[in-house]
């Protein structure tokens, strides 16, 4: 039997690419490899499970097995690849080799983890994958208080969704607004009062120092002397992609791993597609770029070499006590902010020099406007 494509990863990269190149080529062996058990998700519902009030086990879509026979593929589960050797076109899972036609690599990207000075029972929860989701919400069941670090875009998601679930939510981040990276002030204020408005507490310009037990819940204590009674901590410090693979195989590796606009890495047959990518220069943590690379690499693994194309690529914050919709000023280019509105509803623009729309950022009622203004957007890859 001739070597199969593997695609080493089972998000929503990795089954998307499975998918769209299944609907090119339904013959050639196709092999997935998961570190984790392959079940099929949506990774955003991670961030609105407890208002929905949904257990892990409810927002899997397809277990591997089901997986397999509708991709026509041999799926193998809880599978680390643990190198690659580009020069002989094979990988390895622990002791065994596995040779390869084509090889992608659709690691996703790993949650930052932070480990304060102070007692070592406190484990400072992370959510990044369904495992990850089921024992956080173990841990936080006849819980009340949770001590969230981070305000960025899923930390601000991750509070909402708390407090809609009934949780009192605090917050600590070393910035000095929400979603520093994304909104400009008077839209970040817009949503920090619509968490506020539910009960969430702000530690903004703040740094965790240290954890101590308390009866039966934590006392969390910040660098400025500030003390916080929690009973669960859960980090949102931002995403790392997966590279580390890569690199110990000689690849091209930057922020993400580089890969040219075909999705090909620096070796021959080896290609990166979702986070872990770095797509001509642009690593992009969300699922539309992972969708438009998806059905491009489908196209070149099917003999039809595609460059991905990269439209505008607007984000929607899942915080529904103050929507919004976000379009960040692509990397290079430099404009002037405009803010209209007040209160809960900002509308944001940022222009360049020759009045041509660069970004926007919108919240509350202004997030209408998200449809006419996408269509003055520039395409990220055109
Ligand atoms: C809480 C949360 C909410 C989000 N909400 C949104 C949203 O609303 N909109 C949006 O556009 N984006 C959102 N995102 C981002 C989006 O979900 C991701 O961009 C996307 O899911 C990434 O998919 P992926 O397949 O690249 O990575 P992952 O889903 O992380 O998959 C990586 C896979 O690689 C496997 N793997 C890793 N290393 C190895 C190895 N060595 N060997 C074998 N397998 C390995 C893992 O087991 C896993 O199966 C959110 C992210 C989070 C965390």
């Amino acid at each position: 039997m001739s070597a199969p494509v593997v695609i080493v990863g089972s998000g929503l990269a990795g089954y998307n690419l499975a998918r769209e190149w299944r609907k090119l080529d339904n013959s050639t062996p196709l092999l997935l490899l998961s570190a984790d058990d392959g079940r099929s998700y949506s990774k955003p519902m991670l961030s609105t499970g407890f208002g929905k009030n949904k257990q892990a086990d409810e927002l899997s879509m397809a277990e591997a097995g089901a997986m397999a026979v509708q991709l026509n593929a041999e799926i193998r589960t809880h599978s680390r690849v643990t190198a690659i050797e580009p020069q002989h076109n094979c990988l390895w899972v622990g002791e065994e080799r596995i040779v390869y036609r084509d090889l992608v690599l659709a690691l996703g990207a790993e949650a930052v983890r932070l480990t304060p000075a102070g007692d070592d029972s406190a484990e400072l929860f992370t959510v990044n994958d369904l495992h990850d989701y089921g024992r956080f919400r173990q841990a936080v069941a006849g819980k009340q208080r949770v001590l969230l670090l981070g305000a960025g875009l899923i930390g601000c998601e991750f509070a909402n969704d708390l407090l809609l679930g009934g949780y009192q939510v605090d917050v600590v981040a070393p910035s000095m607004q929400v979603m520093p990276d994304l909104l400009p002030p008077p839209a970040a204020a817009a949503v920090q009062a619509g968490l506020a408005s539910l009960g969430a507490r702000f530690h903004l310009g703040r740094l965790l120092s240290s954890v101590r037990q308390a009866g039966a819940g934590y006392v969390a204590q910040l660098f400025d002397g500030t003390e916080v009674s929690c009973d669960v901590l859960l980090a949102a410090a931002g995403l790392r992609p997966r590279t580390e693979l890569a690199q110990a195989a000689g690849l091209a590796v930057n922020r993400g791993i580089v890969v040219d606009r075909q999705l090909r890495s620096s070796q021959a047959h080896i290609y990166a597609v979702g986070d872990c990518a770095e797509v001509a220069g642009l690593n992009l943590l969300y699922v539309m770029p992972l969708m438009a690379g998806a059905r491009a690499l489908a196209q070149t693994l099917a003999g039809n070499p595609t460059a991905v194309k990269y439209g505008p690529m607007p984000v929607t914050v899942k915080t529904p006590v103050c929507p919004v919709v976000v379009s960040p000023v692509p990397a290079g280019m430099q404009g002037d902010w405009t803010v209209e509105g007040s209160g809960a509803d900002i509308k944001a623009l940022c222009h360049d020099g020759q009045g041509a729309l660069l970004g926007y950022a919108l919240t509350g009622a202004a997030v209408q406007e998200r449809l006419a203004l996408n269509k003055a957007l520039p395409a990220l890859l055109a």
